[in-house]
């Protein structure tokens, strides 16, 4: 079965493949002609989700899903949270967003914090259906690692300790990670179907 996810990020089309397997094909939004961004205008990640995945559905008519990702920071009071791309400002800015993170948590003691990922299905009977996952950690005090994006250097998984996900390998961030769990437990609704 096609499917379309909507995202243009290679890493995310790789890793829900795997997980779906063979008898699904994951295509972005691109490869049905919709090239434009898509709007996430919710106050949840299940808003942003569910918003995301109407618009590909209302305009193609296929199966199709989208996640929305959120990092919450106990001593910031669940913050970034929905507003993790653009803590820093509207320009996405990964390294700027770290910046401002490490700066808001000098000499914070208590540095717990999770990536949250909701995903919303949508099959032919345009249904939503949500998944959730979480991965635990704490902020690290400074950057570690070259591998994975977003806050992947300042975050310490509890499943690695001592390591940040941009220190571990693609298959072992994906193994742990927020996004990973919430698409193996879509994968799972899909094959019990
Ligand atoms: P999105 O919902 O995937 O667009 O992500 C929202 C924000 O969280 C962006 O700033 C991403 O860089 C960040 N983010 C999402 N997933 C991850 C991840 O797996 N590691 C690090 N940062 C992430």
């Amino acid at each position: 079965m096609r499917i379309i996810f909507a995202t243009a990020n290679p890493g995310k089309l790789r890793e829900a493949s795997e997980v779906l397997g063979p008898d699904y094909e994951v295509v972005p939004p691109a490869s049905m002609g919709i090239t434009e961004d898509i709007p996430e205008t919710g106050s949840s990640l299940q808003e942003n989700s569910l918003q995301k995945a109407r618009y590909l559905f209302e305009r193609t008519g296929l199966p199709c899903f989208a996640d929305d990702t959120g990092l919450e920071v106990d001593a910031l009071g669940g913050a970034p949270g929905i507003y993790s791309a653009r803590y820093a400002g509207p320009a996405h800015d990964s390294q700027a967003n770290m910046t401002k993170l490490l700066a808001e948590l000098e000499n914070e003691k208590s540095r717990r914090a999770r990536f949250r990922t909701v995903v919303t299905l949508i099959l032919s009977d345009g249904e939503p259906r949500f998944f959730e996952g979480v991965c635990e950690g704490s902020i690290a005090t400074e950057r570690h690692g070259a591998g994975g994006f977003g806050y992947d250097p300042v975050f310490l998984p509890d499943a690695y300790p001592g390591r940040t996900l941009a220190e571990v390998s693609e298959e072992k961030k994906n193994a742990v990670s927020h996004r990973g769990r919430a698409i193996r437990a879509m994968a799972d609704w899909l094959k019990g179907r």
